[in-house]
């Protein structure tokens, strides 16, 4: 018998009820962008869940990446020290701004940048460091931060799979210049479409609010050349409809990373990544490495799963820095940790809701039983 097919992930939704509820509002108003309401009370809500001082809603986490690296007026030209293993915007937002990525290797036990190589990657041109909390693994920020503050750069994070994480108490956000959160649907917390930024610096979030209307400041003044990367109403509704259900969202997802958890504890060759102790975990995916003890190769593993109805993602290969787009065209770094990494990732599905033998079914294919 043909079963159903396996998803990497599933968007959360609040009820339908719930939504058209919420949404209701709209239709007195008709007002439907263009900072109303909902995204204000959105930006107030994030704001406390997120633990941080400034926030600035966007059409999408690319934006809010490309504009936060903009406001923050980094030379032209300069050179950004980053992470190849990650989605492409993040080194697309480098160069969008006429920045030079620079590409530092990764740390075998989590993914992200290692710190320890960022040092001797930095020279006149550099402006500033664009690291990766990749699934929600929490960057060395301190270290970070540090070698930041010794030689006067900047520091971008790109929290797009960190939402809701805080490391020794304190919300991810608080880190570095500004950090960047991506509330698409495929991730854990989601507006449908959308983004955000969050810094201390309350002046970045006017710079943002001209980037993000046209630099629109009066019925007819413009204060400065902006882009359009507003968030609408809609979609704000649903991220306050989301963020009332995120701890359950959050248990469903726990639950079935548990059963992962105790079913990969003995499978030879399958490695999970090792996190900080001292960050929370969200939950946003669930990556697995495949060492050369598994019997199968990651692209091995991935085929079988995907000829029984199961669909995971070889989430991140390629590295970016070996995209058409970017490949031989910058600074000639070693990248042998993030190139082994990109080979043998598979994130396997996990999304709220995920029924239990769902789950049992993508083990039976990774443990090899019948
Ligand atoms: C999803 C994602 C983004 C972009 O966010 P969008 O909301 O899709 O524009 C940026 N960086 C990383 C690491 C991402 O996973």
């Amino acid at each position: 018998m043909e079963e159903r097919e396996i998803f990497v992930t599933r968007s959360s939704m609040p009820s339908f009820d719930e939504y058209i509820e919420a949404i209701k509002p709209l239709w007195d108003s008709h007002w439907l962008t263009n900072m109303g309401t909902f995204h204000r009370q959105l930006e107030a809500e994030l704001r406390g869940y997120l633990d941080v001082p400034c926030l600035s809603l966007t059409v999408n986490g690319h934006m809010a990446l490309e504009l936060v690296i903009q406001a923050l007026d980094l030379p032209e030209g300069s050179e950004v020290i980053t992470t190849p293993f990650t989605f492409i915007s993040t080194t697309h937002a480098i160069v969008r701004n006429r920045l030079v990525p620079i590409f530092c290797d990764v740390k075998c036990e989590d993914g992200n940048i290692d710190e320890t190589k960022i040092e001797a990657l930095i020279t006149e041109r550099t402006s500033a460091i664009l690291p990766v909390h990749v699934y929600g693994n929490i960057c060395a920020v301190e270290a970070i931060d540090e070698i930041a503050a010794r030689f006067g750069l900047k520091v971008i994070y790109d929290a797009a799979h960190a939402f809701g994480v805080k490391v020794g108490g304190i919300g991810v956000g608080n880190f570095g210049d500004a950090s960047i959160y991506s509330f698409h649907a495929t991730k854990s917390y989601h507006t449908i479409e959308g983004g955000a930024a969050a810094f201390a610096d309350p002046r970045l979030y006017d710079r943002l609010y001209n980037l993000k209307n046209f630099g629109i400041r009066g019925e007819e003044l413009v204060v400065s050349v902006g882009s359009n990367a507003k968030m609408n109403e809609f979609a704000a509704i649903m991220g306050l409809c989301n963020l009332r259900r995120i701890d359950e969202a959050l248990a469903s997802r726990k639950a079935v990373a548990e059963l992962y958890d105790e079913r990969l504890s003995d499978v030879r060759g399958i490695r999970r990544f090792a996190p900080r102790q001292d960050a929370t975990k969200n939950y946003a995916y669930y990556p697995i490495v495949v060492e050369d003890d598994y019997p199968l190769t990651r692209d091995e593993l991935y085929a079988e799963l995907k000829n029984t109805g199961i669909h995971c993602r070889k989430y991140f290969y390629p590295l970016t820095s070996d995209q058409a787009c970017f490949r031989n065209k910058y600074r000639d770094v070693p990248l042998d940790t993030a190139r082994d990494l990109s080979d043998r990732v598979l994130v396997i599905p996990m999304y709220e809701g995920m029924e239990h033998h769902d789950a049992e079914r993508v083990m039976q294919c990774v443990a090899r039983v019948d």
